[in-house]
């Protein structure tokens, strides 16, 4: 980059991408970043990936910023900038006028999971005071839920039990399911590879190659969507072979005996055939797993992002717990959380069913404690998640949405079924940086600011609260996003002065027991040396918690799941012959609002793409390069074919980045029983020459 090293000031702050929470210096030059740099962090042992160390500043300052605020002409259909006075009078008077007419519940909002925790408990507490809903939820929704639901309901916490460095250094066998961490989550991808460098042995469970299966000992490619007959096979395996820990299943865990006799009819041979896979190679994975002393199970949205996420999270704690590897160094179960700060935003209650830091609002005693701190009654009604909240636009329950830094219309499934709700609202409101698809139905845009204008804090992937820091200002006129949420609170008539992100992560703290020892203070200060602070972190003199269930469970006992393994909702047919998987790639994420603003990053990966196998491909007369069609039940797209024997015969696999042959067009809505996160990796799928090839 152009630049003297004098004419620079550095400002420490944390990678806005994904979960790993690096720790990056934004080098700035006469107020604008022109540079990043990797600073030594926890989790990133000072390393960054090409996400963080070229695509995270020149968003910041990009011209297609939105720099004002925008009202939509009903007349013309067409934005017009407005004064924040206008476009905040105009949002609180409507949103006002259609919880006077339709009540609270007819209200819904969504969080920002890339955005910080101050914002995110701002918006819900937005949502739950002047709008009088607990219709907030944020894009956990749509990857990690079924972690929250599972972890909570087999160990009491849905969050990684231990941390990136534990799992890495003192791991002896690592089992990865469901996770391509080399693309999705780099820096974390590089500690595994380092530590089977060194001599951890690696199990992959995964349905595709990914980089890592050429180092794995055991890769059992199995076919989408089998995760519950896979863990209930290997629970099988461990006990028929003297591999559980007996002594932790009678002291730590409760229900075993039931376990044992459902699992019995998941014999390797039966596994192997719903799997698809080598039954000699369930038991050599099981073999090494349960006999490691240290081995942790990481997974990702392989697991999760099915019709039965949540039981696979279940599943995967079984595994843990027979074998008595949880409250340990190198072991655990351990989600690797997708965005920035998904984990916060889960933590922050922008969630239909939790106050901050998972407190029930079904307790009395929970809600009455936030009744008493925000000084007004609150709804006691449960919320719609945000899956949930789209059919509940097309036949008219909510009516009104505000949309914090999302964009649905490129990340939810099923993009025609996402559009027809939001032209169903009769009042839109998108808080963003950019103009999205989303924003392009709102009646009124507000332009927020990116993590590089503001104050606040991450929590990564492993419970850590980490600083982000202010390092320019990009003119035009946007407001802090806390500053919008307040205001449109006043305006609605609940009262809120404007406060400092600190004072804010002060009022977290003190509603928010996990949260209680957390101040930008003693993360600034020298006890916490730029190591963040992990929860639980109950009170100002605790060190945070490194590894959880460490003598006992968050929820007391363990309890095992004796979830059944049931197929994915759609199964491929005659019609639509092929599995299709989405998934992640290195240079971009999500939906490339960031990183695509990025030029090198364009120029290494600027469209969509399909993986097909070779077999598939030659008997359709497709090659490697060709444009191909992309048909599912609910709409079509024309992408670039990529051939190779990643996935098996029968499958396919997209990325999920882009928006030239978007595959959300493709995917479906059929959502997990509990956690209602959608099935993103198994729709059923045709494939055919594009006529333009
Ligand atoms: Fe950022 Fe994740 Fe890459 Fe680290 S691994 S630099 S947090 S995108």
């Amino acid at each position: 980059a152009g630049y003297r090293v004098w004419e620079t000031e550095r400002v420490r702050t944390t990678c806005p991408h994904c979960g790993v929470g690096c720790q990056l210096n934004l080098v700035v030059k006469d107020g604008r970043i022109v540079d990043a740099e990797a600073a030594p962090g926890p989790a990133n042992k000072s390393l960054l990936c090409v996400k963080g160390r070229f695509a995270s500043y020149d968003f910041v300052g990009s011209p297609e910023r939105l720099r004002t605020p925008l009202v939509k002409n009903p007349e013309t259909g067409e934005f017009e900038p407005a004064t924040w006075d206008e476009a905040l009078d105009l949002v609180a008077s409507r949103f006002a006028d259609l919880k006077e007419r339709y009540g609270g519940e007819a209200l819904a909002a969504f969080a920002c999971a890339r955005s910080t925790n101050e914002d995110i408990y701002l918006l819900q507490k937005m949502a739950r005071t002047a709008f009088g809903t607990n219709n907030v939820d944020n894009c956990a929704r749509v990857c990690h839920a079924p972690s929250v639901s599972g972890l909570a309901a087999t160990l009491g916490s849905g969050a990684m039990t231990n941390t990136i460095e534990d799992v890495t250094r003192e791991a002896d066998v690592i089992m990865l399911v469901g996770s391509n961490p080399e693309e999705a989550h780099p820096v974390f991808g590089m500690q595994i590879r380092a530590a089977v460098e060194n001599g951890a042995k690696l199990i992959v469970v995964d349905p595709r190659d990914i980089r890592l299966t050429e180092r794995a000992d055991v890769h059992l490619k199995l076919r989408p969507g089998t995760n519950v007959a896979f863990a209930n096979g290997m629970v099988h395996i461990l006990i028929n072979e003297g591999l559980v820990d007996r002594e932790f299943i009678e002291e730590r865990t409760e229900g075993f005996d039931r376990l044992a006799r459902m699992v019995q009819e998941y014999t390797p041979e039966r596994v192997a055939e719903i799997c698809g896979i080598d039954a000699r190679d369930l038991v050599s994975a099981a073999k090494l797993y349960g006999s490691a002393e240290r081995a942790p199970i990481i997974y990702c949205l392989g697991v999760t992002e099915h019709s039965s996420g949540t039981e696979g999270v279940m599943s995967l704690s079984n595994i843990a717990m027979v074998c008595g590897k949880l409250g340990r160094p190198g072991c655990g179960v351990n989600p690797v959380r997708g965005q920035n700060n998904v984990q916060g935003a889960c933590d922050m209650g922008a969630t239909p069913g939790d106050f901050p830091g998972y407190q029930k609002l079904t307790n009395p005693e929970v809600a009455e404690k936030f009744e008493r701190a925000w000084s007004t009654e609150l709804s006691r009604v449960p919320g719609l998640m945000a899956t949930e909240c789209f059919p509940a636009m097309v036949d008219g329950r909510i009516k009104g949405l505000f949309v914090f830094g999302e964009d649905p219309v490129r990340t939810d499934p099923d993009t025609g079924h996402v559009i027809k709700a939001l032209e169903a609202l009769d009042f839109l409101v998108v808080d963003d940086l950019f103009m999205t698809e989303t924003a392009r139905y709102a009646d009124v845009i507000l332009p927020g600011r990116s993590y590089a204008e503001k104050e606040g804090t991450f929590t990564n992937t492993e419970r850590r609260v980490q600083r982000v820091r202010k390092a320019v200002d990009i003119g035009g006129d946007t407001l802090l996003d806390t500053d919008i949420f307040t205001e449109i609170m006043n305006r609605m008539g609940y009262p809120q002065p404007h406060l400092s992100a600190a004072q804010i992560m002060d009022e977290i703290a003190s509603l928010t027991p996990s949260y209680g020892g957390i101040s930008h203070a003693r993360l600034d200060g020298t006890e916490v040396a730029g190591q963040g602070l992990q929860w639980p972190c109950p009170n100002r003199d605790h060190p945070g918690t490194a590894i959880l269930h460490v003598g006992s469970f968050s929820r007391g006992i363990g309890a095992y799941s004796t979830a059944e393994y049931r197929e994915a909702t759609e199964q491929p047919d005659g019609d639509y012959p092929f599995i299709l998987m989405t998934g992640r790639i290195l240079y971009q994420y999500n939906a490339c609002a960031m990183t695509g603003r990025a030029e090198g990053i364009n120029e290494v990966a600027p469209s969509s793409f399909i993986e097909m196998n070779e077999r598939d491909a030659s008997a359709l007369g497709i090659a490697d390069g060709d444009r191909v069609k992309v048909a599912s039940r609910r709409g079509e797209v024309e992408t670039t074919a990529r051939v190779s024997d990643k996935t098996s015969p029968g499958e396919t696999w997209m990325p999920f980045h882009f928006q030239d042959g978007n595959s959300n067009w493709l995917t479906i809505a059929a959502l997990d029983t509990i956690a209602k996160t959608p099935e993103y990796k198994v729709c059923a799928v045709r494939v055919e020459r594009a006529k333009t090839s």
